[in-house]
């Protein structure tokens, strides 16, 4: 120890540093990153500038880009280098914006980067994705983006027509009506049965899709979409023509999935027995059987216990034991705080473990 004092300094990132954290992070994040992601992540795009961009708000991306000309091609050069050290192929990225004239490819640069338009486009799919999941994700990067109108909130009026709208549809910052917005003369089919909506989609050569915020999940949430009479009536015809099969695909569909939860709630009985080997019998099955429920959200359909991970399966027990042997939910019910309540009944809960004979 030399016994000097050395005033602690915060290291400071190197460029390369903040480019690969900020690729791995977004990997990581969304199983594929892009030149944007990575930019935006590391400060020098602000994401309202992207969708402002997306909207046709102005022409060229690169006037929102902070950071010197250089900085921004060394990063997106170290980018590439690091794709490339981890092997991963790049993806050209469509980025479209959808407008009443056809589809309007966005630019990224005019005069501040000169031949690096292809290195913002490209993107890297994880190598961790199945090839199944991969394929899906390029095909998303890659096709252009649907047209998306709106069930209106309030009363408003078309901004070139100043006819009332039941459905909007927004360009450049203003409300259009349907007519207006070159999605006239074509009929809404609501959401509900994927294999018509599907079909009409496929074939409506004009088309949208309708969405409406809602308030309690705050977000944009698909109502339907327009298609026009012709697509819907041949979609029909097809579902009607195919609907047996498709039924019986269902059933054998829900046969194959009760199989597999069958299977399932075994394992997850045979590793609950293997940590608690003096658990009695019938509650190992019941406690497996709860947790494995499908659709229920509980632990055991979490990731890891889909893995039958140890700590999963003890997480799914000390849940079984808290609500069957203790008085947690009746301290809950006499309006007990979450955190006391548990606190009340850890002991107990401790006690069980301990009878059960927890590895
Ligand atoms: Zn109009």
């Amino acid at each position: 120890m030399s016994g000097i004092f050395v005033p602690y300094a915060k290291p400071k990132l190197t460029l390369e540093e903040r480019v690969t954290m900020s690729a791995e992070a977004a990997l990581e994040d969304q199983q594929h990153v892009s030149a944007l992601d990575v930019l935006m992540r590391m400060g020098l795009l602000p994401p309202s500038a992207v969708d402002m961009w997306r909207k046709g708000r102005f022409p060229f991306l690169e006037e929102r880009i902070q950071g010197s000309p250089e900085k921004v091609g060394r990063s997106l050069e170290i980018f590439r280098q690091w794709a490339e050290s981890r092997g991963l192929q790049p993806v050209e990225a469509r980025y479209v914006r959808t407008t009443r004239e056809g589809d309007q490819e966005l630019q990224f640069t005019d005069v501040r980067y000169p031949g690096l338009e292809q290195a913002f486009r490209s993107h890297y799919v994880s190598p961790k994705l199945s090839e199944r999941r991969k394929q899906s994700v390029e095909k998303k990067i890659t096709k252009s983006p649907e047209r998306v109108v709106f069930f209106p909130k309030r009363d408003a009026v078309c901004s070139e027509c100043g006819v009332e709208l039941d459905l909007l549809s927004m360009e450049g910052g203003q409300p259009l009506c349907m007519a207006c917005a070159g999605l006239g003369g074509l009929e809404f089919l609501p959401s509900g049965d994927t294999a018509l909506t599907r079909r009409a989609t496929k074939y409506s050569e004009k088309r949208a899709v309708v969405v409406e915020f809602s308030r309690s999940r705050k977000r944009y949430e698909r109502q339907g979409i327009l298609v026009t009479e012709a697509a819907i009536r041949q979609a029909e015809e097809e579902c009607a023509d195919d609907a047996p099969e498709r039924a019986l695909q269902r059933e054998r569909a829900a046969v194959a999935r009760q199989k597999e939860d069958v299977v399932f709630v075994e394992e997850m009985g045979a590793k609950i027995h293997v940590l608690f080997p003096r658990c009695p019998q019938d509650e190992v099955r019941e406690i497996a059987r709860h947790t494995a429920l499908r659709g229920s959200g509980r632990v055991g359909r979490s990731e890891a216990g889909r893995k039958l991970d140890s700590k999963a399966a003890t997480l799914a027990v000390i849940a079984a034991v808290r609500h069957r042997h203790t008085k947690y939910d009746e301290l809950l019910a006499k309006g007990a705080d979450r955190v006391d309540a548990r606190a009340a009944v850890q002991a107990r809960i401790e006690e069980i473990l301990d009878r059960w004979g927890m590895l």
